[in-house]
C-alpha cells in the first residue's frame, strides 16, 4: 500500500495535536511549515530534521528536531524539541522523538498510519535514555541519527554497541535499528565513518550526510545547551518554598491544583520524604484506573517538599504505550506550573517548587524494559541537573526488578544520568514497610 502524505493530512494531524488534552492549546504552531516532499537519500532526510532544528532554536528551546517517514520515502510527521517555550519550561519530556512517538500512537488508527516496521525515525541528535526507551517500545524499522551527544545520548561512547543496555533484549534491538551514517567532510571534526546498523535500503546509494548539514545539527544543539539550561534554572531555593496547604481555597494556585488533581493536599506524610500507609489508598485507586487505561496496574504519587500529596497519576497506555504513570506525573506537574505562570500567577513556583525537591513514589517499581528505560530517562530530564542528595526523590513500593538490578542499570546509563555530580537517577524501595505491605495487599493484580 502506498501512502502519500499530502499537506492536508499533515495539517489535520496538527489540529489533533493542538486539541490534545495532555498538551493543551499552546502547541498550535510548532511544525505547520512542514510541507513534505518525498525523501531521497540520507542527506535529504537529515536536512529535513535540520529545518526543525532551526525552528527549535528560534523558539529558544534545545535545538533538536526529527521526522517520521515511511518506508516508501514519504514524510509522515516532523517535530522539534518543545521543552521550553515562552522562556518557561513547558514540558521537560517534550523532546522531538518522545513527542513524535506519542503522536504516532495517538493518531495511528485515525490517520491509518503505517505499522512501526514500516516507519523510519530520523533525528538531528542522538536520542537520550527517555527517547531511546520510547523508540524501542515503538519498534521502528530504522533510527537514523545525525549528531552525537557524549553526555546524554544512548550512544554516548560512539561505539554503537549501547553498553547501557547490556544484559537486556533492548541492546540487540538498538544494535539492529540505530544507524549513525557516514559524514562526508574534509575536517576531522565534521566527518565520520558510518557505525551502527546500515541505513534502510530505501535510501538507496545515498547513505551519507554532508558535513555542512551535520555541522548544523551538531553546533546548533551545542549553542543552545547552556543558554537554555541557564534560562530555565530560575527556581527558588528550597528554603524559600511555601506550603500550599496555607493557601486560601480561592487562591488561583489552589484552584488549579484541585481542578487538575482532586485528591491534592488530602494526605501529608509524617515526614516529607517518607510516606506511610496513609498514601496507599490513593495509589491503589490510581492503579485501578491505570488498568482501565490499558496499563498493568501501576501508579505514581508526587509529594512536595512538605510531604503533601500533590498528585497521583495513572498511565494512559491505551492511547500511547509510552504514557506511563510517571511520564504523566512529570508532564502534569510541569503543565500546572507552566499554565499558572502563563496566567501571570507570579508566586506559582513558590508553592509548586522545582521537582528536584519533590518525591515521586511508584506503587510498583519499574522493570528493566523500554518503558522502564524511558522512565529513568524522563526522571533525568525532569531533574535537569544535580539534585539534593539528602533524600530519595524516586521511590517504589512493590518490587519488580530487584534493587540490585535497578542500581546496576542506573549506574550504566549515559553520564548525564549516572555521574555523581549530575542527576543520579537511582530509585529506591520506600522506607515504610507498612506502606509496602498495604500496597502489596491492595494493588489490583489483573495482568494486562
Ligand atoms: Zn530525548
Amino acid at each position: 500500500m502506498k501512502f502519500t502524505w499530502k499537506k492536508g493530512v499533515i495539517l489535520s494531524a496538527v489540529s489533533i495535536l493542538a486539541g490534545s488534552a495532555i498538551l493543551g492549546n499552546v502547541l498550535n504552531d510548532v511544525h505547520v511549515d512542514a510541507v513534505p516532499t518525498a525523501i531521497n537519500g540520507i542527506q535529504d532526510a537529515v536536512h529535513e530534521t535540520a529545518d526543525q532544528v532551526l525552528h527549535a532554536s528560534d523558539q529558544g528551546t534545545f535545538s533538536v528536531g526529527g521526522m517520521l517517514m515511511d518506508t516508501d520515502g514519504n514524510v509522515v510527521y516532523t517535530q522539534h524539541n518543545n521543552v521550553v517555550t515562552n522562556d518557561l519550561v513547558f514540558d521537560p519530556t517534550a523532546h522531538g522523538e518522545r513527542q513524535m512517538i506519542d503522536w504516532y500512537y495517538e493518531n495511528k488508527e485515525s490517520l491509518d498510519l503505517p505499522e512501526p516496521e514500516k516507519i523510519i525515525l530520523v533525528t538531528s541528535l542522538d536520542p537520550c535514555a527517555m527517547c531511546t526507551g520510547s523508540i524501542l517500545q515503538a519498534g521502528f524499522a530504522n533510527v537514523v541519527v545525525s549528531a552525537n551527544d557524549t553526555y546524554a545520548g544512548i550512544n554516548y561512547d560512539k561505539s554503537a554497541l549501547f553498553p547501557s543496555l547490556s544484559g537486556t533484549s533492548m541492546q540487540a534491538d538498538a544494535q539492529a535499528s540505530f544507524s549513525y551514517p557516514a559524514v562526508l567532510g574534509s575536517t576531522a571534526k565534521f566527518s565520520r565513518e558510518a557505525t551502527g546498523v546500515p541505513v534502510s535500503p530505501i535510501f538507496g546509494d545515498n547513505t551519507a550526510i554532508e558535513d555542512q548539514t551535520y555541522a548544523l545539527t551538531s553546533t546548533a544543539f551545542d549553542a543552545t545547551l547552556n543558554d537554555v539550561s541557564n534560562k530555565i534554572n530560575t527556581d527558588l531555593p528550597e528554603d524559600q518554598l511555601l506550603d500550599p496547604k496555607m493557601l486560601a481555597t480561592t487562591d488561583p494556585i489552589y484552584v488549579a491544583l484541585k481542578a487538575a488533581y482532586p485528591h491534592a493536599l488530602e494526605y501529608t506524610a509524617p515526614s516529607p520524604n517518607n510516606p506511610d500507609e496513609g498514601l496507599a489508598p490513593y495509589l491503589i485507586e490510581a492503579a485501578e484506573q491505570d488498568i482501565a487505561n490499558g496499563g498493568d496496574g501501576n501508579a505514581v504519587a508526587l509529594l512536595d517538599r512538605f510531604g503533601n500529596l500533590i498528585m497521583v497519576t495513572a498511565g494512559n497506555q491505551a492511547v500511547s504505550e509510552i504514557q506511563t504513570p510517571f511520564m504523566l506525573a512529570t508532564r502534569g506537574y510541569a503543565k500546572l506550573r507552566y499554565n499558572l505562570q502563563m496566567d501571570g500567577v507570579s508566586n506559582a513556583t513558590q508553592y509548586l517548587g522545582h521537582p528536584k525537591y519533590n518525591t515521586f513514589i511508584y506503587a510498583k517499581g519499574p522493570e528493566i524494559n523500554p518503558q522502564g528505560l524511558a522512565d529513568f530517562g524522563a526522571f533525568g530530564s525532569t531533574m535537569e541537573g544535580a539534585i539534593p542528595t539528602d533524600r530519595t526523590q524516586f521511590q517504589y513500593g512493590v518490587e519488580r526488578a530487584t534493587q540490585a538490578e535497578l542500581d546496576a542499570f542506573a549506574d550504566g546509563l549515559p553520564p548525564f544520568y549516572s555521574d555523581d555530580d549530575s542527576v543520579n537517577v537511582h530509585i529506591k524501595e520506600t522506607a515504610n514497610q507498612d506502606l509496602i505491605a498495604a500496597l502489596a495487599a491492595g494493588l489490583p493484580t489483573t495482568i494486562k
